[in-house]
């Protein structure tokens, strides 16, 4: 939080964070910028995870210009009519001329600002490379916990860490020295953790075929949590945006248990 300095247009903040994210360089889900557009001078700023009506609503109430976020909206496959729940979130922005701008795939991936880098920061892993071999912008790492610990002692870090109890899978005392780990339902992506020599793999959700994958193929699995994994790149690009351009910047955390 800090005193407004500075107001900046829309076009600059877009291009700012273009510049750091380089979205056009991502086959994503949903589109990467400006979702919905707002006034076009922006002087104070809302991060958060996933831009929910409470999200929106904590945007009126700080009397924000723009809200930034991980989860936006027109996801591929979800219904396109602007009705229910879509259109009061829609109203709520356009009503208050709010900016709404989203980033998923380029905010998992950037090597400092992003989800994974910035989680690894905080849980004291040292990034070694992709999750994906080869992938020039790859979305999770593999890495190494300096000094090894046991599953159980990890748990307990990444617990005081993210204030969420984490779902651990495999047993308590193995040491723990290579990590893999993406942010968000990344479970899907085991057996690459495997692949990569991890003995245990962390990301946000976990599914009911994810347990037996990790017995039968030799690996820990940690959920820690969907919101708790990807609260940090959106907080660090935020943060990053208010000291290059004097903005406000609030990052407002709904919670959310998964
Ligand atoms: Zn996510």
């Amino acid at each position: 939080m800090s005193q407004a300095k500075n107001t900046i247009t829309i076009k600059q903040l877009v291009a700012a964070i273009t510049g750091q994210l380089e979205p056009s360089q991502f086959q994503d889900y949903c589109p990467n910028g400006l979702q919905v557009q707002g006034g076009s001078e922006i002087k104070t700023l809302i991060t958060g995870v996933t831009a929910s009506q409470a999200l929106i609503d904590a945007a009126v109430k700080h009397n924000a210009d723009a809200v930034l976020v991980h989860h936006g909206y027109f996801w591929k496959g979800e219904d396109a009519c602007l009705t229910g729940m879509k259109y009061r979130r829609i109203k709520t922005l356009m009503d208050n001329n709010i900016n709404l701008l989203a980033y998923h795939l380029p905010l998992d991936a950037h090597p400092v600002l992003g989800n994974n880098s910035q989680l690894a920061q905080l849980l004291g892993l040292t990034v070694e490379g992709g999750l994906q071999p080869g992938e020039a912008r790859p979305v999770g790492n593999v890495g190494s916990l300096n000094p090894p610990m046991s599953a159980a002692d990890f748990s307990q870090r990444v617990k005081q860490v993210l204030n969420r109890e984490p779902l651990l899978i495999g047993d308590d005392e193995t040491m723990i020295a290579r990590v893999a780990w993406c942010t968000g339902a990344a479970q899907g992506y085991i057996e690459q953790a495997v692949a990569a020599g991890a003995d245990l793999f962390l990301s946000g959700e976990i599914s009911e075929p994810t347990v037996h994958t990790a017995r039968e193929l030799g690996i820990h699995y940690m959920a820690a949590g969907h919101h708790a994994t990807e609260r940090y790149g959106v907080k660090a690009l935020g943060e990053w945006l208010a000291a290059e351009f004097g903005l406000v910047h609030h990052f407002v955390d709904i919670d959310n248990p998964v």
